[in-house]
C-alpha cells in the first residue's frame, strides 16, 4: 500500500490548568486524547463533531501551530512530533520552510483572518514574500493566476477586505492558502460563518480545486450535512476521542454509533414528503476538564448499557474502512437508525 501522506498516530494534546501565585497546575483539559488515522495522497477527510470535541485542536496539531502532549504525526513518512516548538523556530533550513509550504490554513472566519490594513495584492503576496517565492515579474502572473483560480477579478489587488463579502474573502482566504502551491489544505470550518447558498459555492470551488491542483484536504466541521459531498472518508469525534470512522457511502447509509446517528438524524431532508426521526441528546457535553469514564458518550446515549460507564469500548471493524466504538456490537446488539 502506498505511505500515507499524513499518519497520526495516538496524538493527544492537553492543556494544562494553571492556579495560584505560582501557577501550579491543577489538572488538564483533555482535547485531544489519543487519535489516530491516515491520509492517503489526493484524498478528502472530514473531521467532524459538536464545539468542543476537539476537531481543531486535532487539526492544529497537525500543522504544529500547536505542540502535542504525545504521540506522532508522520509527514511523508518523517515525524514531526519529534521536533520541539524551540526547533521549529530555529530551523530555518530548505526542509522547515518546505513543510510549511506544503501545509496550509483554511480560517473559519473569513472576516478576521484577512488584515484590513493589507491590500488584495499584499495578502496574497506575504506567503510569497515570506518564502522567496514567485519574485519579481512571475509575482503578478502568479497573482491573476490565484485569482482566476478562485473566480475572482485581477483588478481586486488594490482593494481592501472591507469591499468584499463573506464569500468573496473566504476565496481570497483560498487563494491566500493555494499561493505556494501546498500539498495538503485544513479547512477549519470553512463555510460555517457563511450564508448557506455561499456555502454550496465555496463547497464547490475547493471540490474543484482538489481535481485540479491534485490536493489531499482536511475538512473539519460541526455539520455532516457540509462535509457530506466533498469527503472521501469522515471521522467522527467526541470530546477527544475518535467514535466513528468510515468512508462517506458508509457513514451516511450504515452508520454504527449512537453519536453518528444522533448527528445524521439533525440534517434537514429536503423532501416535504419524507420525514427523519430526529434523535434528542439527553444532557449537555459534558466537560474535556473531567471526562466521563468508560465510553465519553455514556452520560447522554440513548442504548448505554451497564458496562458503558465502566469500560472504554475498543474500535471494531464493520468493514475495509469502516471501524466504530460501541460496546453494543459486543453483545450482539443492533441498532437502526
Ligand atoms: Fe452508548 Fe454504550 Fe455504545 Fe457508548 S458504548 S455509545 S454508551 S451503547
Amino acid at each position: 500500500m502506498e505511505m500515507p501522506l499524513l499518519r497520526v498516530d495516538d496524538l493527544k494534546v492537553h492543556f494544562p490548568i494553571k492556579k495560584g501565585i505560582l501557577a501550579r497546575t491543577i489538572g488538564h483539559v483533555y482535547a485531544v486524547d489519543g487519535i489516530s488515522f491516515d491520509l492517503q495522497p489526493g484524498e478528502t477527510l472530514g473531521i467532524v463533531g459538536e464545539s468542543g470535541c476537539g476537531k481543531t485542536t486535532a487539526g492544529m496539531a497537525v500543522l504544529r501551530l500547536i505542540p502535542p502532549t504525545a504521540g506522532h504525526v508522520f509527514w511523508k513518512g518523517r515525524d514531526l512530533s519529534k521536533m520541539s516548538p524551540s526547533q521549529l523556530r530555529t530551523l530555518r533550513g530548505d526542509k522547515l520552510k518546505a513543510l510549511r509550504r506544503e501545509m496550509q490554513l483554511i480560517f473559519q472566519d473569513p472576516y478576521s483572518s484577512l488584515n484590513p490594513r493589507m491590500t488584495i495584492g499584499q495578502i496574497l503576496s506575504d506567503p510569497m514574500d515570506i518564502h522567496n517565492q514567485y519574485t519579481g515579474r512571475s509575482r503578478k502572473q502568479r497573482l491573476d493566476f490565484l485569482l482566476d483560480t478562485v473566480g475572482l477579478s485581477r483588478h481586486i489587488t488594490n482593494r481592501h477586505p472591507h469591499e468584499f463579502s463573506g464569500g468573496q474573502r473566504q476565496r481570497i482566504g483560498i487563494a491566500r492558502a493555494l499561493a505556494l502551491d501546498p500539498t495538503l489544505i485544513i479547512g477549519d470550518e470553512p463555510v460555517s460563518a457563511l450564508d448557506v447558498s455561499i456555502q454550496a459555492q465555496i463547497i464547490n470551488l475547493l471540490v474543484k480545486l482538489k481535481k485540479e491542483f491534485n490536493l489531499s484536504l482536511i475538512i473539519i466541521s460541526h455539520d455532516l450535512a457540509v462535509v457530506e459531498y466533498i469527503c472521501d472518508r469522515i471521522i467522527v469525534m467526541y470530546l477527544g476521542k475518535i467514535v466513528e470512522a468510515a468512508d462517506y457511502i458508509s457513514l451516511y447509509k450504515n452508520p454504527k454509533h449512537p453519536y453518528t446517528q444522533t448527528l445524521l438524524s439533525a440534517i434537514p431532508v429536503p423532501d416535504p414528503l419524507r420525514k427523519r426521526n430526529r434523535i434528542i441528546l439527553e444532557g449537555d457535553v459534558p466537560s474535556p476538564i473531567d471526562p466521563p469514564s468508560g465510553c465519553r458518550f455514556h452520560t447522554r446515549c440513548p442504548y448505554r448499557m451497564d458496562i458503558c460507564d465502566k469500560q472504554e469500548p475498543q474500535m471494531q471493524s464493520f468493514g475495509p474502512a469502516h471501524t466504530a466504538a460501541c460496546h453494543l456490537f459486543e453483545h450482539g446488539k443492533k441498532m437502526d437508525v
